[in-house]
């Protein structure tokens, strides 16, 4: 055991060029002074070159919540594992969260509560593991790979939990002569905690979303600053959240079980206790089992995917808080016309069950959204989209404004709204049979079996003799009735049923040759107004080209 002056003496050793104490550096990092109520919040990714869907998510808890009751939110970079670290990843980070709408009051890019990035606060790490070290809560320890290994064979054949612990932790309290002995050798160290804690002994805490759960406390002597000075995960967050004033820590279930190593570090540390809230992640059924969205196995993981293929971001956020809170379906329906910015996020009320995040759900949601915009919105959004990623559509909505507004407008009124459109991309299908160049080596699909290719033309022939642009769809559809009664193609459709053998067919057969005639396809929207868009020019010439 060494004494506490022994202590000092090895802090001073270990960090020679750290001047500045725990309470200077508190100094630098003064109460923000908000209102009571107030939340500080922090989202804390790491910048691993990818932004994962859970980013979004967990964001976005963060984000409602500040906005909720006034306060802070604050984006942190978590650098501090140089090996999965990649190249632009932080500004992969800042820009993807952004196209989702969700800004920080304070990151990387200003703040007074900074750095914000934790491979530019080394220093600050160090401050606190000198005052550890110098009260005998921390220590150096140089056992190497190989020694922890043989640690661990041990306790395996011992049947006792693995872990640097306890009398296992030879360096814990090694002699100031062995230590000097193992420095002057050269020896990497890592900084522990020496942990009071006993594994034995019970303790209830209370999560902001799990409730109240029973913790063993912890006796792990976990690594504090590792060999290359950086702090871990542990350290750096009582440390950064403690200093950057945060009241509330909301990060995902994962480090739910690093909860007592987290509150001996805080008491170690001198630090008031944060508040928890630990989120599920978000989870996918597979085979009837539900498993973690992977960034390896499933590409919707990834949050381009969804911006490259322009799903809208609203109803995205919206099915978000969903999942947060089940009430916000009913919410949504009781108010259809208020934005999802006011409906109020409860932490007590999040789905402890876990997150599931079901793509044909987040479709049907996405559907739901654009079918309640306007055409000229549609056409705004799917631009703004296009001009990034499709540079053919933007020519296309660019060069013929009115008539694609008049497109996206189909089926947009009345009972029937279509929801064909479930991102951006696919607004363009909704162009192609109105554009000869979308057209052009496209396959015509074939006529209903039981229509003559010689009653075909008869039935174009009569249409296009009979046809007025400015007929309204009751008159429309009685001249296509009529044609079709002409030739034995009946609208009672009971005595079609009843005897089909008395008809040609159904008056449906001679709107579906218009169709088919007229767009090569046999699905297209409300065959009506698609003809009013398309005017009567366009009619004419496609009917007549048709009968060539
Ligand atoms: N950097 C950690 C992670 O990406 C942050 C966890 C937290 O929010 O505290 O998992």
């Amino acid at each position: 055991m060494r004494t506490n002056e022994e202590n000092i003496k090895l802090a001073n050793l270990l960090f020679p060029s750290i001047k500045k104490s725990v309470g200077e550096m508190r100094e630098e990092y003064p109460s923000r002074g908000l209102q009571g109520g107030s939340l500080v919040v922090r989202f804390a990714p790491s910048p691993t070159g990818f932004l994962h869907m859970g980013s979004v998510f967990t964001s976005l808890i963060n984000r409602r919540l500040v906005d909720q009751v006034g306060g802070v939110c604050i984006l942190r970079i978590e650098d501090t594992d140089k090996k999965r670290e990649i190249e632009g990843g932080v500004d992969i980070i800042v820009n993807g969260l952004s196209e989702f709408g969700i800004e920080f009051d304070e990151s990387v890019q200003g703040g007074k509560y900074g750095p914000y990035i934790q491979s530019e606060r080394l220093d600050i790490y160090k401050v606190f593991a000198k005052d550890l070290v110098s009260k005998g809560f921390a220590y150096p320890c140089f056992a190497n790979e190989e020694e922890l290994g043989e640690i661990r064979d041990k306790q395996t054949e011992l049947g006792v939990r693995t872990g640097y612990y306890g009398e296992f932790a030879k360096w814990r309290d090694s002699s100031l002569e062995e230590i000097e002995s193992a420095l002057g050798d050269g020896k990497e160290f890592v900084i522990r905690l020496y942990s009071t804690g006993d594994n034995s002994v019970k303790f209830e805490f209370d999560d902001e979303i799990k409730g109240r759960c029973t913790f063993a406390q912890n006796d792990m002597d976990v690594v504090l600053l590792k060999s290359d000075g950086y702090p871990t995960y542990h350290f750096a967050h009582a440390i950064d959240d403690t200093l950057m004033g945060v009241n509330l820590v909301i990060r995902t279930y994962e480090w739910f079980p690093s909860v007592p190593l987290h509150l001996e570090l805080f008491e170690k540390l001198g630090f008031e206790r944060i508040k928890y809230a630990h989120a599920s992640p978000l989870m996918k059924m597979e085979g009837g089992k539900r498993r973690k969205l992977s960034k390896r196995k499933d590409p919707e993981a990834d949050t381009r995917y969804f911006i490259e293929r322009g799903y809208p971001i609203v109803p995205i956020l919206e099915y978000f808080l969903n999942i947060m809170n089940s009430n916000f379906a009913d919410w949504r329906i009781q108010n259809p016309e208020l934005a999802y910015t006011e409906f109020e996020l409860k932490l007590e009320k999040f789905n402890r069950a876990g997150a599931l995040f079901d793509m044909v759900k987040l479709e049907d949601v996405c559907k739901e959204y654009i079918a309640g915009l306007s055409a000229k919105d549609v056409y705004d959004m799917s631009f703004r989209w296009a001009q990034k990623f499709n540079s053919e559509l933007v020519k296309r909505l660019e060069e013929n404004r009115e008539l694609c507004i008049n497109i996206l407008n189909i089926e947009r009124e009345g009972s029937k709204i279509r929801k064909d459109i479930v991102k951006w991309e696919d607004v363009n299908s909704a162009f192609e049979i109105f554009f000869e160049d979308m057209l052009e080596g496209v396959d015509c699909e074939s006529m209903p079996e039981n229509v003559s290719s010689e009653v075909v033309g008869v039935i174009v022939d009569r249409f296009l003799e009979s046809y007025s642009v400015g007929d309204d769809t009751s008159v429309w559809f009685e001249k296509i009735k009529g044609i079709g009664n002409d030739l034995g193609f009946t609208s009672d459709y009971k005595a079609y049923k009843d005897d089909p053998t008395k008809f040609k067919g159904k008056v449906g057969d001679i709107a579906m040759v218009l169709r088919i005639a007229l767009t090569k396809r046999s699905r297209t929207p409300d065959l009506h107004q698609v003809m009013q868009v398309m005017g009567k020019e366009m009619v004419e010439a496609r009917l007549r080209g048709f009968m060539i």
